[in-house]
């Protein structure tokens, strides 16, 4: 459903992505795991075309990303083809982004109604069955406010699937949480990863997590996949040295 190839990017001088390629399979989870700064949330970023590229093609669900076909010829996106391509994706940041001056259920019907036409009622009911999967439907009347971290981190994931994305990208989500509160959203997560058929990638620095979360796992290092394979292979019997070293400081 994903295919990167040869992405590469830069910011001024540094390049992050270099000829960066991998694919993700309709369905697949995938968590992108490695040292800080090695490109992972850039890569997420450009998946929602918040960043741009300097080189290489990114297809999403069978279209270019960042360029369209014109003529039997690519061209750059147009802001267009970038609107439509957006819809296809939703992403969860380390920050929850949330709207305070609405409450819990505004926040979560708000872009379904703005953005795809939904009628309010029908919006209402699917973001109440959502908070509720989140476990977050006793707070929907809240304002984000009263809220702590991790409820707040699980109401931004039930806005993020009220818009019915195929593809949904978290970005270490629970970074900027109390260690307490951390449980509470992975274990949103894993049940999100177990019960969707939804593709999702998600940047973390919770191996355990990763671990349990992922069928696939990608090591960054220095804007590079250095290895990949299988939880189970990656975190007991990696085969890179640098593989090795890394896990050996960070579990
Ligand atoms: P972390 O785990 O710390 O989030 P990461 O692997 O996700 O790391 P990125 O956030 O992708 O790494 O960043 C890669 C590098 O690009 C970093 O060195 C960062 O400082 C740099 N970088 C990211 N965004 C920008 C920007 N807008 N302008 C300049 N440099 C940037």
């Amino acid at each position: 459903i994903i295919n990167i190839d040869k992405v590469s990017k830069s910011f001024g001088a540094f390049e992050v992505l270099k000829e960066l390629s991998f694919s993700v399979k309709p369905g697949e989870k995938l968590a992108l795991i490695g040292p800080s700064g090695s490109g992972k949330t850039t890569i997420l970023r450009i998946l929602m075309t918040l960043e741009t590229i300097n080189g290489g093609h990114i297809t999403v669900d069978g279209e270019q990303l960042w360029h369209k076909e014109e003529n039997g010829k690519l061209v750059p996106a147009d802001e267009k083809h970038l609107h439509r391509m957006r819809e296809k994706i939703g992403m969860v940041f380390q920050l929850f982004n949330l709207f305070p001056h609405k409450t819990v259920l505004q926040n979560v019907m708000l872009a379904p109604v703005l953005v795809k036409g939904v009628s309010r009622e029908e919006a209402r009911t699917r973001a109440m069955e959502l908070l509720d999967m989140v476990g977050m439907s006793e707070k929907a009347d809240v304002r984000p406010a009263q809220l702590s971290g991790g409820q707040k981190q699980r109401v931004a994931i039930a806005r993020a699937l009220a818009l019915q994305p195929k593809i949904m990208l978290f970005d270490e989500v629970t970074s900027a949480l109390d260690p307490e509160l951390v449980e509470e959203v992975l274990n949103v997560m894993r049940r999100l990863a177990r019960e969707t058929d939804m593709t999702m990638l998600l940047v973390t620095h919770e191996m355990s997590f990763a671990h349990d979360f992922a069928d696939r796992v990608l090591f960054f290092d220095q804007g590079r996949i250095v290895e990949e394979g299988p939880p189970e292979k990656i975190f007991s019997d990696p085969q890179q040295e640098r593989t090795q070293s890394f896990l050996r400081k960070i579990i």
